[in-house]
């Protein structure tokens, strides 16, 4: 068999699963067979409006777990039959940001990116296989090994937050990202999370994992709800992870006196956020920007899940074939799914 099936993205609303090649691995590459590939927030909002990052027509999907059926010369910690997992980019190592540490910033990250894990095979490039593929932990099954990116986000977002042991740390959003970050806050050392959000049902969820308490904006004020659970001061640590501008604003609300907040979800090109500078200034807040993984957080996502620090059972609602992808990413739209696996074992 020298064909196989992906999906690929044409134009913002438009997928297509069509009948190509099956990769051949170069130097250092490897290529895997897909047993699962999770659906993200990314590809949803790419389908519906593209993205800075998609230059259509390509292969589509980017997260991952699966088992090497080819590898490339030079490569010498994977072999044939090895179960692997692992993020979908990696940074050079050599620029001006990476030499500061700053790997999530590196300029060569976007050209970086891995696309077309919604396929039977996918081929993993060298500088990926080099410092981003790993070994999947046993007990982790293959569609959980699938967040293993999306989790070294969340895992990026919450130690960018300098959480102390004992910390309140509240969390804006209770997506795949705020739900895996409330669980790797927990396990930092805050010993109490709050999660706010809209969406009822997901805030249980907030809850059957482990949140101290959930508001859901439907009701109330969240600032208010925070404060009135902190002695009116706010919590230590806020991470905004709900991607719209007044969360934004409100984060800065909620964080107390020399707190510490992270503004982590996106948002569209240009959006202008208004603060409270008073807060901000005399309140000695510190507020940080962070986006994306580094290689150190996707061991961490490796070892979380392989440890249960963080579940992502319940996060995950379904398996479906490499046929049923756009209406996946439509059921998600509809906020009916958080994330799906795409299993191309499956059959449409
Ligand atoms: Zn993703
Ligand atoms: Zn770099």
């Amino acid at each position: 068999m020298s064909s196989m099936r992906g999906v690929f993205f044409l134009e913002p609303g438009k997928l297509e699963l069509r009948e190509v090649t099956i990769p051949e691995p170069g130097p250092g590459e490897v290529v895997i067979k897909i047993e699962a590939a999770t659906t993200c927030g990314t590809d949803l909002k790419g389908y519906k409006r593209g993205h800075r990052l998609f230059r259509p027509p390509m292969p589509f999907g980017h997260e991952y777990a699966g088992v090497v059926t080819a590898v490339g010369a030079g490569v010498k910690q994977f072999r044939e039959g090895d179960a692997v997992c692992g993020a979908n980019s990696a940074p050079c190592n050599t620029c001006f940001f990476c030499r500061r540490g700053q790997q999530s910033l590196c300029i060569g990250i976007e050209d970086s990116f891995n696309f077309g894990s919604y396929a039977d095979y996918f081929r993993i490039p060298a500088h990926i296989v080099a410092q981003n593929l790993h070994h999947k932990p046993e007990n982790v099954s293959f569609a959980h090994a699938g967040f293993v990116e999306p989790l070294a986000c969340a895992v990026n977002g919450v130690i960018n937050a300098d959480i102390q042991f004992g910390d309140t740390v509240a969390i804006i959003g209770p997506g795949a990202q705020g739900l895996m970050q409330m669980q790797v806050a927990r396990s930092v050392g805050a010993a109490r999370v709050i999660m706010i959000g809209r969406a009822r049902g997901r805030l249980e969820v907030a809850r059957a994992l482990g949140a101290d308490a959930i508001f859901s904006s439907q009701d109330g004020d969240p600032v208010e709800f925070v404060k009135s659970l902190t002695d009116g001061r706010g919590a230590d640590v806020v991470i905004e992870s709900a991607g719209a501008s007044e969360t934004w604003s409100q984060a800065l609300l909620m964080v107390r006196k020399g707190g510490t907040i992270v503004q982590y979800s996106g948002l569209p090109g240009g959006t202008q956020v208004s603060f409270d500078a008073t807060h901000l200034h005399y309140g000695g807040v510190t507020m940080k920007g962070v986006f994306h993984l580094i290689p150190r957080t996707v061991e961490m996502a490796v070892q979380a899940l392989a440890s249960g620090a963080v579940d992502v059972a319940p996060l995950l609602e379904g398996s479906i074939p490499l046929e049923q992808v756009e209406d996946g990413l439509l059921r998600m739209a509809r906020s009916e799914v958080i994330k799906l696996a795409v299993e191309p074992g499956l059959t449409g």
